[in-house]
């Protein structure tokens, strides 16, 4: 008759108690420092778990442990499940493969959804002085690196653009532009920034470069597209982890700050974010009766002016990037003109 030797727990102390175990007629008998007897199919026999001994346990949880599993599996066999070696590697590869790819997916999904979910949230949450403050910072930072330099426009044609701008209607819910600064910034070029706060910055050579007012209004309208909907700071938001971590714990955006001023320049939105300031764009201007071809009007003439300036202009302040498909965005705007006027 086969036996086998092991360590028997009571499942009250953590003292060993040293036993034989043999299976007779489907009855499981203990003998040694302690006696017992149970049906066989009342006891529980765990799948193996490495190298650790293998268990046998009562209905009392009381336990046994035995280490020789070669005579362990040649007393219950059924238990091995009648795998081969390479057989339960194999099982236990596919559930590690298994395991990884769920927790690959998990990492993913947050990272494509969760993270630009929880910027949106942080972005909605931060109040709007602290934006202002932001904004106010990041001008004067460029103000003195020099990248922003005073404008020369005229004071009446300042004062005009001024007006224009504050005479517009805009949605319900919109962010309305805030301070207006004038500047040049010939490394830059033509283009029109607004800030998170709403602060908007008007460079001389958008307003040279236009035909009318109408089209720097559709570009201002664009811009407050992004400011309305906080596309910045999502953008910083995310790319900055920690920042989130920060603004979303402790309410503090110091790191943003020190992040802002090269982060607002540089910033290149997803197409989704373009698409959704270009049809804010497009509500602004019906709103206040302005063509809506204007934006890509003023778009194609931008187009031209950096196709002359090839090679010189500083790639992080490139409108193109920030703006891309532009000619996509043209052609979207003159359907939407075309269906308007059916
Ligand atoms: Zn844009």
């Amino acid at each position: 008759m086969m036996t086998l030797t092991g360590f028997y727990f009571d499942g009250h102390s953590a003292r060993r108690h040293s036993v034989t175990l043999e299976l007779r007629d489907d009855v499981l008998h203990l003998t040694g420092d302690v006696t017992r007897s149970d049906a066989f199919a009342a006891v529980d026999i765990p799948s193996p778990l490495g190298h650790t001994p293998r268990r046998i346990l009562f209905t009392d949880g009381a336990h046994c442990e035995v280490t020789d599993y070669a005579a362990f599996d040649a007393m219950f066999p059924s238990t091995q499940h009648g795998l081969s070696l390479v057989a339960q590697l194999e099982a236990r590869w596919t559930y590690v493969l298994a395991a990884l790819a769920i927790t690959v997916a998990i990492f993913a999904a947050g990272y494509v959804w969760g993270l630009p979910y929880a910027a949106g949230k942080v972005a909605e949450r931060i109040p709007e002085h602290m934006l202002v403050a932001m904004d106010d910072q990041t001008i004067k930072t460029l103000d003195q690196q020099e990248v922003l330099q005073p404008s020369k426009l005229s004071q009446a044609r300042q004062s005009a653009l001024i007006s224009r701008l504050r005479a517009m209607k805009w949605p319900q819910g919109a962010a309305m532009p805030g301070r207006v600064y004038f500047r040049s910034a010939p490394e830059i070029g033509p283009n029109a920034f607004a800030f998170p706060g709403g602060s908007v910055v008007m460079l001389d050579e958008l307003v040279n470069v236009s035909d009318n007012d109408e089209q720097i209004l559709a570009v201002l309208a664009h811009e407050m597209g992004h400011v309305t909907e906080r596309h910045a700071v999502r953008n910083m938001l995310q790319a900055s982890a920690v920042g989130l971590v920060m603004t979303w714990y402790v309410g503090d955006i110091s790191t943003l700050l020190a992040a802002a001023p090269t982060a607002l320049l540089s910033t290149s939105y997803s197409r989704d974010f373009e698409r959704r300031a270009d049809d804010f764009s497009a509500r602004v201007l019906a709103l206040n009766g302005i063509p809506p071809e204007r934006l890509g009007e003023l778009l194609l003439k931008l187009e031209a002016a950096y196709a002359d300036k090839e090679g010189t202009r500083p790639e992080w302040m490139d409108y193109l990037a920030t703006h891309p498909n532009t000619a996509e965005r043209v052609r979207k705007a003159r359907e939407k003109t075309n269906t308007d006027a059916k």
